[in-house]
């Protein structure tokens, strides 16, 4: 084996073929940084039918994902030293870019998606941890599969070109990116911020912070609010006048954050 190992239990191979055309995902696949695996939930089904799912004990809409071909397909995996088990499920913790991270030092991410009503709930004692890419309800696990896939990938050595694009982007502070501009450097009368080619790389990079703070502060003060929440029990206070807080803040950026 070399490379991340992705493992997944689908009914829907040919979801995957996407990841054949998403760039950087892809060069990772052709140069072996990573592998993926797709295990056919259908080849473990039962009869001549190949049946994976059932009507639900107790009645009620839909068809529900039966427990015993999951766990033959499951168990058929062979399992890496460190190895976790995700199971996709609207009902499961809403994914992060921190959990990405601490991801990316494993070598094996097993996903088991889902489909129609869902699944049944033995299903869930093969899993290390349930994910939820957000609170809304697709059709199926696949498409949270492949965000894994594709927010793990881009996070390992040697995928990104530069390994630098990383650092200051949304996510991996509790700030979201400042703002990007290429040529031209009039855009249908738009300019790019003249301290942007003053080539003055300390006020460039305090004008990036300064535009930062105010993006969050604009689009998701709830990741700046949650951060501090987290770190000071003063910020409740805080928290309670939200709309008092934001003046605050937005006139006193600086103080606020002396680390950032
Ligand atoms: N009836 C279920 C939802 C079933 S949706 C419930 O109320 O919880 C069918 C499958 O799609 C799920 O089993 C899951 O694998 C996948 N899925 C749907 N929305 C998802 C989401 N937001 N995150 C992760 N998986 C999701």
């Amino acid at each position: 084996m070399s490379g991340f190992n992705f493992d997944v239990i689908t009914l829907f191979p040919k979801a995957f073929e996407l990841i054949n055309n998403l760039g950087v995902i892809t060069r990772a696949l052709d140069e072996n940084l990573i592998d993926l695996k797709l295990h056919d939930l259908r080849e473990y089904g039962e009869g001549a039918y190949r049946k994976v799912d059932d009507k639900p004990y107790g009645g009620g809409a839909g068809m529900v994902l039966k427990p015993e071909p999951i766990y033959k397909a499951y168990e058929s995996i062979r399992k890496s030293p460190k190895s976790r088990t995700l199971l996709m499920t609207p009902q499961g913790k809403v994914l992060k870019q921190k959990d990405l991270a601490r991801w990316s030092s494993l070598d094996q991410i097993i996903i088991i998606c889902g489909q129609y009503e869902g699944f049944d709930e033995r299903i869930r004692y093969l899993a290390d941890e349930e994910i939820s890419i957000g609170d809304y309800v697709l059709s199926g696990g696949e498409i949270p599969a492949i965000s894994i896939i594709n927010g793990l990938t881009r996070l390992l050595p040697g995928t990104l070109g530069d390994p630098e694009s990383l650092v200051d982007e949304s996510h991996n502070s509790p700030l979201l990116e400042y703002p990007q501009y290429t040529r031209p450097f009039i855009f249908n009368e738009m300019r790019v911020p003249d301290v942007l080619v003053s080539g003055n790389h300390e006020e460039i990079k305090l004008w990036r912070k300064q535009k930062s703070i105010e993006r969050t502060l604009d689009k998701r003060s709830d990741l700046i609010l949650n951060e501090k929440h987290k770190k000071s029990s003063q910020s409740k206070i805080r928290i309670k006048d939200n709309s008092q807080f934001m003046k605050f803040r937005k006139a006193n950026e600086y103080d606020l954050y002396p680390d950032w």
